[in-house]
């Protein structure tokens, strides 16, 4: 078997024309069959970096388009966010504005609680003024006077307005309590006023105001001597209707041979009224009355001349002049 050797080397021969030197250039043969992969490699590298070339001009325009679209929309942002300060500032300067006002009316109410404390007796001591409510050194804005040069809030003036809002809020919040605790007070001074007024005889036990014998000494119809008469008559036709004098429970409600048809009421605090001669009894001993609540009628019974009701008022047991108990308007 024979081997037959391919030359290791290769010998490349130029002619440039026939007139001139022939080039000669011997090549090892593996670098000449390298060549075409070299240059297949260059080929290769040149589209590689071409590519990312362009790839990488690409994501820069869009990167740039993003950043620009970004930039828009963040200006957008800060436009928006300060419209909003500028609405939350004059916001601010309202609600400062209000603050002032329910101030002033927090001291309206201030001044109509004095005014019925006064009316129900019960003035109370001068207080200290509350530097909060001094007109000159209000720190809130007051805009009842509108006029003059607009001066607009400043930011760097907010945080100041924001916290003296705040603190007058807190303020009328605490007066509010204090108002509400003396109004609670009042209520309870009031209801018992109420029933004082209820159980303390003020109208006239009849529709009649036909004065006939007074509380005091008079000459008795009876004997004709001289004898203390410890009511008031009134003259009224029979059966006209008999008014409790006073809210009360009733003590007695009997007949006498002097009085007649008598009722007893009690009303607490040590008062009692007393109806005599009643032609009729509407109401029994235990019965609960209200105040002008009918109890009889009139009549003339026991020791009496003619229709008429004898009233009585007795106070601890004292039989006392009826009449400052009797409202001529009522
Ligand atoms: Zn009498």
């Amino acid at each position: 078997m024979k081997i037959v050797r391919k030359p290791e080397r290769v010998t490349i021969v130029v002619i440039p024309d026939a007139d001139q030197s022939v080039h000669r250039f011997t090549v090892q043969r593996r670098l000449l069959v390298s060549i075409p992969f070299l240059a297949i490699l260059l080929l290769l590298l040149c589209a590689l970096f071409f590519g990312l070339y362009t790839n990488n001009h690409i994501v820069k325009n869009e990167l740039q388009a993003e950043l620009s679209a970004k930039q828009a929309h963040y200006a957008q942002l800060i436009g928006e966010k300060e419209q909003t300060i500028r609405k939350l500032q004059a916001d601010i300067a309202g609600l400062s504005e209000q603050t002032g006002e329910v101030m002033d009316k927090m001291e309206q109410l201030e001044q109509l609680e004095d005014e019925l404390r006064g009316m129900t007796g019960k003035i109370e001591a001068e207080s200290e003024p509350d530097p909060l409510k001094t007109a000159s050194s209000s720190p809130y804005i007051h805009n009842r006077f509108v006029g003059g040069d607009p001066y607009p809030l400043l930011e760097k003036d907010t945080p100041a307005l924001t916290s003296t809002t705040k603190q007058t809020l807190l303020s009328l919040q605490s007066e509010m309590d204090a108002l509400y605790t003396d109004l609670s007070d009042m209520k309870k001074e009031v209801v018992a006023l109420q029933h004082l007024q209820e159980i303390t005889p003020t109208i006239w036990p009849v529709s009649s105001r036909t004065v006939t014998s007074r509380y005091g000494f008079r000459k008795d119809p009876f004997t004709g001597i001289a004898s203390f008469h410890s009511g008031i008559d009134i003259g009224a036709t029979t059966d006209t209707a008999v008014h409790s004098a006073a809210a009360g429970t009733v003590e007695t409600a009997n007949y006498h041979d002097a009085r007649g048809y008598n009722i007893v009421i009690k009303h607490g605090n040590g008062i009692k009224t007393w109806y005599m001669h009643l032609s009729k009894m509407l109401v029994e001993e235990g019965d609960q009355v209200t105040k002008g609540q009918e109890i009889g009628y009139v009549g003339s019974t026991g020791r009496s001349t003619g229709p008429h009701l004898h009233y009585e008022v007795l106070i601890n047991g004292e039989k006392v002049d009826p009449a400052p108990y009797m409202n001529s308007s009522s």
